[in-house]
């Protein structure tokens, strides 16, 4: 009787401390399964929209753990969904593909594998970004949920995005019907690992996370001549230069100190000798901001400061400058929405303690996230971080990340597994609580 007891006691503390503690505990066990799998999608990265081994290496994966999965959505995406009861539905994403870039970690699971460019040039490949963390730790929740299908209620659709860097492939993936052919979400979440937090941390930028990206080309024309007979040209170098020094203006004077912007020349080209003015000079810009508002003021003083400087210089007026916006490559600014960010920052407070779940600033760093919320703003979405340094290095750098190697740096190795680990038990949590059964 008494050992009754004492066991029917012990029974419900177990059940009462279960679900927690089976979480980690479940994803603890599948570590090393996740492991291999990291290590084989890190060993071979796929570049932007050329994503083909990595969707038929996960589709099985998701069919055997029930989900209805359709392949080549956006050209190379993969949508999974599992329908489980009434409730709303929940849109879990990663994005999948690397870089051009020679990976100099000296991991021993380290890329060696080559690609090609749109324009054809041969490239080294490298998951230089993490999606690779982002891809295992997809499956690794779709693993938790699945395992837990009784525990929440409502419709889950999973998919692996092609082409982020490229900020390509949420469009791709919206065009093919993403939210028309399949169910249409009501919450949008994903995460990103971080080169600028310890590893672990998780991070969430609640309102603007990241910013408008803009491409702009300035083709500097002007009329060349012999270096030595200035009077007779209208050197398009002396006329570059100038356009560069008052681009910087735009942010600093035209601009609000209290609104985010970044005008960045990455790129000045022109001319092919020592004695020779040449006809024309190019510029590449990189245009960041948060708001359509700043994004329209910076584009267009960027044409009209291009403009106003030729006309100073006396170009004649069929060759003033051509300023060329790549709206095609244009990214808009992510948005986190106000409630599901600071729900899912308090639920991993809660979950995790304060110090690590915190509030970080927004970045003008990039993300095509941002297209799934903007195709319908009645949705709620947040993108949070999930910091990748490991330990000792963020302590000898004392969280200095100038010190530290940034995403895309041949050097970046996120400590995958703490990365992983943490970032499928937030995802997890977050996706239970969103659909929790009423
Ligand atoms: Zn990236
Ligand atoms: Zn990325």
């Amino acid at each position: 009787m008494k050992l009754k007891l004492v066991l029917a006691v012990a029974a419900m503390m177990a059940s009462t401390a279960a679900p927690a503690a089976t979480m980690a505990d479940s994803i603890r066990a599948d570590m090393p399964q996740l492991m291999t799998l990291y290590r084989d999608l890190h060993a071979n990265p796929e570049l932007s929209m050329q994503e083909v081994r990595t969707p038929a290496l996960m589709a099985p994966k998701m069919r055997e753990l029930g989900f209805q999965v359709a392949e080549h959505v956006g050209k190379t995406g993969l949508v999974a969904v599992m329908k489980n009861g009434p409730g709303p539905v929940l849109l879990l994403r990663a994005d999948m593909d690397a870089l051009p870039v020679r990976e100099q970690t000296g991991l021993p699971f380290a890329s060696h594998a080559m690609g090609k460019l749109p324009d054809g040039t041969e490239t080294p490949v490298m998951h230089a970004c993490g999606h690779d963390t982002h891809i295992t730790t997809w499956l690794a929740t779709a693993r938790r949920l699945a395992a837990m299908k009784d525990q929440w209620s409502g419709t889950l659709v999973m998919i692996l995005q092609p082409g982020e860097e490229t900020g390509e492939g949420a469009k791709a993936m919206l065009d093919d019907g993403l939210f028309t052919r399949f169910p249409k979400p009501d919450y949008l979440l994903a995460f990103h690992d971080s080169a600028s937090q310890p590893a672990g941390q998780i991070g969430i930028s609640p309102g603007y996370a990241l910013a408008n990206v803009d491409s702009v080309d300035i083709d500097v024309r002007g009329v060349g001549g012999h270096g030595a007979y200035p009077q007779t040209t209208k050197d398009p170098i002396v006329l570059a230069s100038r356009i560069v020094v008052a681009l910087q203006t735009l942010v600093s004077r035209e601009n609000s100190p209290f609104n985010p912007a970044v005008v960045t020349v990455g790129s000045f080209q022109g001319g092919a000798k020592h004695n020779i003015i040449p006809d024309n000079a190019k510029l590449q810009l990189t245009v960041r901001s948060y708001t359509p508002e700043v994004r329209r003021l910076l584009l267009d003083g960027i044409k009209r400061i291009a403009r106003g400087e030729a006309i100073a210089a006396g170009v004649p007026d069929d060759r003033m400058p051509v300023v060329t916006v790549r709206e095609a490559e244009f990214t808009p600014a992510t948005f986190n929405t106000d409630d599901l960010s600071v729900r899912v920052l308090t639920l991993f407070q809660q979950h995790f303690g304060a110090d690590r779940a915190v509030k970080t600033a927004p970045v003008m760093g990039g993300e095509d996230f941002s297209r799934y919320w903007l195709a319908d703003k009645s949705k709620q979405s947040v993108i949070f971080w999930v910091g990748g340094v490991p330990k000792a290095k963020w302590d000898a750098a004392k969280g200095d990340t100038s010190k530290l190697p940034s995403l895309h740096s041949p050097f970046w190795a996120p400590e995958a597994e703490t990365v992983i680990s943490t970032a499928t038990e937030a995802m997890t949590i977050a996706a239970l609580d969103v659909l929790k059964k009423s």
